[in-house]
């Protein structure tokens, strides 16, 4: 039995955000011991329950007050919850953080032998998507008719099969469409996973543990993004080598034993250190280059 006390988090149940939704929750400390085919999975330290649904249902259980928190993405988000010719957008959600995974686009592609010269040419051609009302809007504000074929999966085989023209899919690497001889011609959205909130009163008890929650995913998100560097170097050097660590904080420097003209260097870089980066560190005549993963941080 769902309690009403506990904190309610809707996330996919399987497919491309699963595993990262319920390893997010688990870096940030949630003890949540998931059965497979389970539909809800009970936090043995946290007063919070987990709800493992399809990812189109997240954005109904959210407006229905259903659960507190969701896991999905953008894309889901807009297109289960348009409104036909919105003109003030109806609020029916808090975003609270957008994620570093689920990154896609929802793209309009043809085949590769078509001529493309600009949207004009794809004017009052069929296009099949699993996003009616996405495309429509974006064709709609461009006034550019066309025609929908609506497909809720292998959409891009539509163009192969003669169903339609064009697709509008996710992308994110674009080996799908290269696979099924398509070019991509245009982004209609930029998607990414996030974590919503319901609308409405929320008990004090539940705002306490999302607050954390947010701050522990932050958390998580900024750790993942940033390396802890450790180097030896010329005292004479040290501007130079700061300037080529964009993202690092003010290093801790450090004496070496036994050293009279270099020090150690220790600092937190938001950047990725790429080879390029060390190999110049190193012609600087630093040396013992470190780059190490960070497991948490708290700012
Ligand atoms: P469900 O059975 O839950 O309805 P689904 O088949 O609709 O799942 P998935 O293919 O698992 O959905 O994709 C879930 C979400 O992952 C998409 O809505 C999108 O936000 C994101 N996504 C989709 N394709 C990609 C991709 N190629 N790369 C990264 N993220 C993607
Ligand atoms: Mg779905």
């Amino acid at each position: 039995m769902l309690e009403k006390n506990r904190l309610r988090i809707a996330l996919q149940k399987s497919g491309r955000l699963s595993s990262e939704s319920y390893n997010l929750l688990i870096k940030c400390g949630i003890k949540i011991n998931f059965q497979h085919n389970q539909l809800i999975a009970f936090a043995e330290n946290m007063p919070i329950d987990i709800l493992c649904v399809r990812d189109d249902d997240i954005p109904g259980l959210i407006v229905d007050k259903v659960v507190d928190l969701g896991i999905v993405g953008e894309n889901v988000l807009e297109e289960k919850l348009f409104i036909k010719d919105n003109v003030k957008k109806k609020k029916f959600y808090n975003l609270l953080i957008r994620l570093d995974f689920g990154i896609c686009r929802l793209s309009l592609a043809i085949p590769k032998n078509s001529a493309y010269y600009g949207l004009d040419s794809l004017k009052n051609k069929r296009i099949a998507s699993s996003y009616p009302n996405l495309v429509t809007q974006f064709f709609y504000k461009k006034s550019i008719p066309f025609k929908l074929c609506i497909l809720n999966g292998s959409v891009e085989v539509a163009p192969r099969a003669g169903l339609a023209d064009v697709i509008c899919d996710l992308v994110s690497t674009g080996t799908t469409l290269e696979a099924n001889d398509l070019k991509e011609v245009q982004t209609v959205f930029n998607s990414q996973a996030c974590v919503i909130c319901r609308l409405g009163h929320i008990e004090n008890s539940k705002q306490i543990i999302i607050n954390k929650l947010m701050n522990r995913i932050n958390g998580v998100i900024k750790a993942r993004e940033s390396k802890y560097i450790m180097l030896h170097a010329p005292i004479s050097k040290l501007n130079e080598i700061i300037s080529l660590l964009h993202g690092a904080e003010n290093p801790t420097i450090l004496k070496l034993a036994g050293e009279k003209n270099r020090v150690a260097m220790h600092m937190v870089s938001s950047e990725t250190v790429f080879w390029e980066t060390m190999e110049k560190l190193k012609s600087l005549g630093a040396s013992s280059i470190l780059v190490l993963p960070i497991e948490k941080m708290l700012e």
